[in-house]
């Protein structure tokens, strides 16, 4: 059996197969544009496609796929072999330079938000060469941006692309403000840590909630759920531990850094994080994460759900975005430096952080936003979905003292007052690890921990990037025209704070107290629902800075905001046709049978003796046929409701309706089923219960 050094990243085409399969020149070549965007002639795209295709075939490949992240937030392929008849009959395998460069699927059926007329149906991709080529079962899968023909990105690359290509522009105008010529490129990197739930495969085929949905639309509270706290970090089941080893060796032979896995706070819950990377490979990476660990879940007899909430009344999973920025010689400029010099272009850093998280709250807050992560911001078990921001009272304190021109009380006695030459040494404090705070600074790096297990992380960090690169330009546009270099950073170091201090919050977040402050003391944003908050995304002000940084067209912030919520709608939709289904055609006619057998078996006592009370069965059969009236009338008032959703003249108007009618409809026949449930005896029951799921996994 080969060692994890000897397998790892054997599935993906990277340095070492490049290095070792391209000429010289090729390859050097092929490395400048990975390394510093440098157009890439066909020539090279001709050399690396033909090494590819050998390594590919070598490997087992027999057909290569333009790998891309569509709207859907989850991954698309069309397959193509590589075969090309030759004259004797026979075949041979070819891939070109042009092949691997662009693409044409035919990609109607992708979600384009009016942006691609019919009659230019066909989208193309294109190549990301920065995130390398991997082998997928016997597909070559190339990493790829997808665009409509008039330059449209249908994607979700496209934009985080771009996103970062606007930080790396404005962090090396502050880069070399302070001296620094060398830095080529600054990139952001992000380390997502993934939850998810692990049930068995039978189980979920009985469940047509979880089939249709990826959770659970009905199920009574379980006698034991998570209060005992006795998951979080137990001793992994055998069963899981199989599944976590077999998950781990093909996500390492796909070149994943998976690193840590644990048991989470639910029952059922684990958790998988990689170490970090740069943004757009640790997004193509999650993305793969979250599909292997579907494939191989189902090798295992589970399933694992990536759903948000799969389950009322216990913890829902989300994804935790580690994120900091660093030169292209590794310089994390998120880290305190060793000098006070040092230490001013970190608290620049840092302040411009502050800055685009306040500025850009709304933008934060709706690139998390679906219809499953609804269910958890806010919920008392995951950040509330008012942003703000933890930084530790070591940090609080050093930006207090530069606010106020007052001593720094920390580990040297100094006066903040006089410039960068005076900053002091500070001793990041890493040991309070708030976890309640939704944008919480844990040393050297942010942890945004609103995102939803299921999201796509691109999203939140296209806003991050975009975000702190327009805090950057607004500074190098201000310190790049200053007379005195440190006076100006200083002053704007302490407008920042001044200005924006009301977004650090230390406290605990699941505090209701910390909502009424952030929200009346503090005026911060507090949009609970996906309704609330997407349609901000055409605010003029984020309109204008994401326009202006070159990350979305106006146009394209139009068809995303209307897809999104398109989406949020169509999910709900779906989940309460699902809850119609369900109850009409299994819980009330087991609900039914449960309550004839009981009346059967009270008329067999009393037919034995006509004086026996039958208490029991009466008290019984009286609820379960009030409950059986109740669940009825709640299937048609859910069925009124979803008639009426009809009316709605646009996907906005539609979304409000579902969030102030329809989930409520939902969540009053969900209470019904649920009673029914705890009165019904077992063996009536159609589907397992929540007591099944959740400890099913032996
Ligand atoms: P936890 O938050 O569970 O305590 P860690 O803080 O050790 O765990 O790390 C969580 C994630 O943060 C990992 O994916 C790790 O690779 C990532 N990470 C660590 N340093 C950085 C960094 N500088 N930039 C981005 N991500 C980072
Ligand atoms: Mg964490």
């Amino acid at each position: 059996m080969a060692t994890v050094p000897e397998y790892f990243g054997s599935l993906v085409f990277d340095d070492r197969v490049m290095k070792a399969n391209l000429p010289a020149k090729v390859y050097e070549s092929q490395r400048k544009t990975i390394d510093e965007g440098a157009q890439l002639d066909i020539s090279v795209a001709n050399a690396v496609a033909a090494a590819m295709k050998d390594w590919a075939v070598a490997n087992g490949a027999t057909h290569y796929t333009h790998w891309f992240q569509p709207l859907t937030g989850i991954t698309a392929e069309k397959h193509d072999s590589f075969i090309s008849p030759s004259p004797d009959g026979g075949v041979i395998m070819e891939f070109s330079g042009k092949e691997l460069i662009k693409g044409e699927p035919d990609a109607s059926s992708f979600p384009s938000g009016g942006l691609r007329a019919t009659f230019e149906a066909r989208g193309y991709t294109a190549w990301d060469p920065t995130s390398y080529a991997f082998i997928k079962g016997k597909t070559l899968c190339i990493p790829t941006a997808f665009c409509s023909y008039g330059g449209h990105a249908l994607d979700k690359k496209t934009p985080l692309l771009r996103s970062m290509e606007a930080l790396n522009r404005q962090a090396l105008r502050i880069l070399r403000l302070f001296g620094n010529d060398t830095a080529k490129c600054v990139r952001s990197s992000v380390g997502p840590e993934q939850e998810y739930f692990l049930i068995t495969k039978e189980m979920y085929d009985q469940r047509p909630d979880l089939r249709f949905t990826g959770r659970t639309l009905f199920g009574a509270k379980p006698p034991k759920g998570q209060e005992m706290d006795d998951h979080y970090f137990g001793v992994v089941k055998p069963r899981v531990a199989a599944y976590m080893e077999d998950l781990n060796q093909e996500l390492w032979k796909l070149g994943i850094l998976a690193k840590t896995e644990h048991n989470e706070v639910a029952p059922a819950q684990h958790e998988l994080a990689p170490i970090y990377t740069t943004t757009n490979i640790a997004t193509d990476h999650n993305q793969l994460t979250m599909e292997i660990m579907q494939k191989v879940a189902a090798k295992h007899g589970l399933v694992c759900l990536l759903h948000e909430k799969p389950f009322a009344g216990v913890n829902g999973s989300g994804k935790h975005n580690n994120w900091s920025i660093a030169t292209d010689s590794g310089q994390n400029l998120l880290s305190p430096g060793e000098t006070p010099y040092e230490n001013a272009q970190f608290l620049l850093f840092l302040c411009a952080v502050i800055k685009a998280v306040d500025d850009y709250q709304d933008l934060l807050r709706l690139s998390v936003a679906t219809a499953g992560n609804d269910h958890r911001l806010g919920a008392n078990e995951a950040p509330p979905a008012v942003v703000s921001i933890f930084l530790g009272d070591e940090l609080s304190a050093v930006l207090e003292a530069i606010e106020t021109d007052s001593p720094y009380a920390g580990v040297e006695k100094t006066q903040m007052k006089l410039g960068v030459d005076v900053l002091p040494n500070f001793n990041r404090d890493t040991t309070d690890r708030n976890r309640t705070s939704p944008f919480a600074f844990t040393g050297n790096k942010f942890e945004f921990r609103m995102l939803g297990s299921s999201n796509s992380i691109a999203c939140a960090n296209i806003m991050l990037n975009s975000a702190v690169a327009e805090s950057l330009k607004i500074y190098a546009d201000r310190l790049e025209g200053a007379e005195d270099f440190e006076t100006a950073l200083h002053q704007m170091i302490k407008k920042t704070i001044k200005d924006h201090k009301h977004i650090i919050f230390n406290g605990n977040g699941y505090d209701d107290s910390w909502i009424k402050e952030a929200t009346e003391k503090r005026g911060l944003l507090n949009y609970r629902t996906t309704p609330d908050c997407m349609p901000h995304l055409l605010d003029s002000k984020n309109v204008k800075m994401l326009t202006e940084q070159g990350v979305y067209s106006e146009e394209e912030l139009k068809s995303r905001c209307e897809i999104m919520l398109d989406n949020y709608c169509k999910t709900v939709i779906i989940e309460a046709n699902t809850m119609v289904d369900m109850a009409k055609t299994q819980i009330a006619p087991a609900v039914e049978a449960y309550t004839a057998e009981v009346a059967k078996s009270a008329a067999a006592k009393k037919a034995l003796d006509a004086n026996l009370a039958c208490t029991y069965e009466t008290t019984l059969v009286k609820k379960l046929s009030a409950l059986t009236d109740r669940i009825a009338a709640k299937i048609g008032e859910l069925e009124e409701a979803l008639i009426s959703l009809h009316q709605a003249s646009d996907v906005e108007t539609e979304s409000y309706f579902i969030r102030d009618t329809l989930l409520l409809r939902m969540s009053e026949l969900r209470v019904a089923c649920d009673e029914a449930e705890t009165l019904t005896a077992k063996k009536y029951w159609p589907f397992p219960t929540y007591a099944d799921l959740l400890f099913g996994v032996r």
